[in-house]
């Protein structure tokens, strides 16, 4: 067993995290897999209300198998990265009908699976079963890389494979649930981003990076690019009774298959009119929004039509109109849903 999974076993004893959600009983692969999943780009604080509203709703691999995956979305709703909810779903229906309900235990069938490539693959096993299999998240990454002191950028492909030579090597053959747990507890909450309590760390003494005091400037970070920005207008048409219009987008793309507002890219005035006659006078221009996305940024300019008469010509199959209170069920994305809560009143 290596000196750093020796020193980071008696931590997580001590000092790591064993209340979270996911950890208590009843432990089972079924729950670590929906946590691993959402805490993929999310943090735990984050993740908890979600994880309990979903295992509240879906307690078992089979109810989540036959779940609406309009459903699944609308819980999902808020929490980002819309693909892992979908992914959830298709694997649980794999599952359901090819394993018996259970995640396999074979790690090249259960990397297979859409959503889980190989670390969440590592962490299920490892949590689930106890099994001697390496996670490398983002966490793990930020350990290792000061740990060892890599001091180049740690995404391009030789360092990956490097980290995860590192992180196999560090596995132990025992206890390997509890050394991921203690690794993703120490870089969750000592050798954290900004500022790792260096200090309260249990492996500070084998540290590279806090050997050569480089703990801030490690991990090396990417080389910055600027993002390209798109401008989009979002119509939000508004019916005498409240009603709004929505637009449910494709499946591929942004925010697959969640209900967002129409948009227009230019002319939202014409665009509008499309689905409904208003009056000039009824139509504001609200503040603008900004959305970063990995590969780019989003300005959205949102117009709001007051009192509009709906256009009953216009039936389009992946357009509806909501009352406030159904489309706070809908599977809307952050922003939109940020927007709708803080519009302006209807007039009177
Ligand atoms: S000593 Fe500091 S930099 Fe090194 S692993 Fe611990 S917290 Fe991270």
């Amino acid at each position: 067993m290596s000196r750093l999974s020796e020193d980071l076993l008696a931590w997580q004893i001590r000092s790591g995290r064993h209340d979270l959600p996911w950890q208590c009983p009843p432990r089972s692969a079924y729950r670590i897999w929906i946590a691993e999943v959402m805490l993929q780009q999310t943090q735990v604080a984050t993740v908890i209300p979600y994880f309990q509203r979903f295992l509240a709703m879906w307690p078992t691999l089979f109810d989540l198998a036959s779940a609406d995956e309009d459903a699944v979305l609308a819980l999902w709703s808020g929490l980002g990265y819309y693909r892992r909810a979908r992914y959830l779903h298709a694997t649980a229906r794999i599952c359901a009908d090819q394993c018996d309900g259970d995640l396999p235990r074979d790690f090249d069938a259960l990397a297979a699976l859409p959503g889980i490539g190989r670390s969440t693959a590592g962490a299920i096993l490892a949590q689930a079963w106890d099994l001697p299999f390496a996670i490398l998240d983002g966490n793990v990454k930020r350990v290792l890389t000061r740990y060892h002191g890599i001091a180049v950028w740690p995404g391009s492909a030789t360092v990956t494979r490097q980290l995860w030579q590192l992180a196999e090597e560090h596995t132990p053959s025992q206890h390997a649930g509890r050394y991921a747990q203690a690794i993703m507890d120490l870089g969750a909450t000592v050798c954290t981003p900004r500022r790792p309590r260096c200090t309260d760390c249990p492996v500070a003494h084998h540290c590279s990076a806090r050997g050569q005091g480089r703990e801030a400037q490690l991990p090396v970070q990417a080389p910055r690019k600027s993002l390209p920005v798109r401008h989009i207008h979002w119509l939000l048409l508004r019916d005498a009774t409240g009603r709004m219009l929505f637009q449910q987008r494709p499946a591929d793309g942004l925010w697959p298959r969640l209900w967002s507002l129409p948009e227009a890219p230019h002319s939202p005035d014409q665009h509008a009119a499309l689905f409904a006659d208003f009056d000039e006078a009824d139509r504001q221009a609200l503040p603008a929004l900004r959305h970063a996305f990995t590969h780019f940024t989003l300005d959205v300019h949102p117009v709001l039509f007051q009192g509009v008469r709906p256009r009953a010509a216009c039936a389009i199959p992946t357009m509806a109109w909501h009352s406030p209170s159904d489309a706070a069920k809908l599977a809307l994305p952050a922003p939109v849903r940020r927007l709708l809560t803080h519009l302006p009143e209807m007039p009177r």
